[in-house]
């Protein structure tokens, strides 16, 4: 009899279910492409549901074959594969996300149908009709949440990967999407519980602080939670847990990284020149987004002497290249050509400072038992994050870099177990990993 642990795995349903699933999605896309250029208004109903229900029907129906398979993780074929080795299908996808980034932040106006679609959702959720921020908000969600379905059923003997995709899951509905639209039903500020400063910068820049306190007693408490997230918890957490706390169990940003970015987790710069590149840049902005807090609120304080007119420039333009040209159209619709992280390694604010925590200052590492590695490379070609984990598993090394996101696959994809994810002691934490002496 078959042991099924030692099992490579193969799907025992015909992909046949995968191409049904796949022309499902295609119809809910070229449904929304209806819908924007006009019948989305009229009738908002039947678009909406129709999209919803060919989306998640089209999703269960691929992810058929992986909830069959036997244990093991399947990736056969994505180096073949044109829509994940950055082929024709690929290129398409990327030019279809990009475009609808670029349509969304500066020609909103050619969406009126689908924002129209979405004015029944909109009015029950938040009693008012929808912009195009809360289009984006529900497509988003609903992103994550049917690409996380998908994931879960890939990597469904991982415990560790089936929770901590529920928990993003969690977090994209319930914090960043539903608590939001609440907010406004009770005529209070739409606040992210979920997001804090630096990645949500403007949460205390001078303007939004006096805001949120100006609007009563839940708008100070909105800026209590951020402060007591960014000053304390976010240093507590990140020392006891790395930066996987965040990155890889609550952010949005991340949520949708891990689902609808799976597929190219294996298309990331593994070169040393991209690392160079993204330790410049992701510090850059970092720099960047504090000496405009630090600016905005010196000029507060002067009542606005210092920066006179230009007193929103430096919030508009961080807005405008960070917020919008980096972390959506590059760092979201560049996903099938550049990987899943871009946005991530790059150019997050949020990541530079748990980075600097994971590597300087907390217990969090993976440890490698090297000498059962084989130097098969699964875990260096699936980080999503560019690290060649293979060379620190060969010399038996921990691995203890600020960028690592603690997603675990690496561990995940191991055929030999060698890695694993652990939140030990933080003395020692730059020694080999003794299995014996534990
Ligand atoms: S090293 Fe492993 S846990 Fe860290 S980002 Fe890469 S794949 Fe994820
Ligand atoms: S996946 Fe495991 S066995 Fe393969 S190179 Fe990485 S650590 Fe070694």
């Amino acid at each position: 009899m078959q042991d099924k642990s030692l099992s490579i795995a193969e799907p025992v349903e015909s992909p046949i279910s995968q191409k049904i699933g796949a022309s499902m999605i295609a119809a809910a896309i070229l449904c929304a492409l209806i819908a924007a250029s006009g019948p989305g208004a009229a009738y908002p109903i039947l678009f909406f549901w129709g999209i919803i229900v060919l989306v998640f029907a089209g999703t269960i129906s691929y992810s058929i074959p992986y909830f069959k398979a036997i244990p093991g993780v399947k990736n056969n074929g994505v180096m073949q594969n044109p829509a994940t080795n950055r082929g024709a299908i690929a290129w398409g996808v990327a030019m279809l996300m990009t475009g609808f980034y670029i349509i969304l932040y500066w020609f909103p106006s050619y969406l009126e149908g689908l924002i129209r679609m979405m004015d029944p959702l909109s009015i029950i959720l938040r009693n008012t009709k929808a912009d195009h921020w809360f289009l984006y908000g529900a497509f988003y969600t609903i992103a994550v949440l049917v690409m996380g379905i998908k994931f879960i059923a890939k990597y469904k003997y991982s415990r560790y990967q089936v929770i901590r995709t529920i928990s993003v899951m969690f977090f994209q509905l319930g914090f960043a999407f539903l608590i939001p639209a609440f907010l406004m039903k009770l005529n209070q500020p739409e606040f992210y519980f979920s997001y804090f400063w630096p990645l949500k910068y403007s949460y205390i820049f001078p303007n939004d602080v006096n805001n949120l306190i100006q609007s009563g007693n839940i708008g100070v408490f909105m800026v209590f939670w951020g402060l007591v997230m960014t000053f304390i918890a976010t240093p507590i957490l990140t020392y006891n847990y790395g930066k996987r706390w965040y990155c890889s169990w609550v952010c949005g940003c991340g949520a949708l990284a891990e689902t609808l970015g799976d597929p190219y987790r294996q298309l990331s710069d593994k070169s040393l020149k991209s690392w160079k590149i993204e330790r410049w840049m992701v510090h850059s902005v970092l720099v960047f987004v504090t000496i405009t807090t630090a600016l905005l609120w010196l000029n507060s304080w002067k009542n606005g002497t210092i920066l006179g007119d230009a007193s929103g420039l430096f919030a508009q333009w961080y807005g405008f290249l960070i917020g919008s040209v980096f972390s959506g159209v590059i760092g979201t619709g560049f996903y099938p050509i550049m990987g899943s992280r871009v946005w991530c390694r790059f150019g997050c604010p949020m990541a530079a400072v748990l980075g600097l925590f994971q590597r300087f200052k907390s217990k969090f590492r993976i440890t490698t038992n090297g000498a059962q590695c084989i130097s098969c490379g699964n875990c260096s070609t699936y980080c999503e994050m560019g690290i060649d984990v293979r060379a620190y598993a060969q010399k038996g090394e921990n691995i203890i870099r600020s960028s690592c996101v603690g997603c675990g696959i690496c561990a995940t994809v191991c055929p030999r177990g060698v890695l694993k994810l652990e939140n030990l002691a933080e003395e020692g934490r730059f020694e080999p990993y003794k299995r014996d002496e534990l």
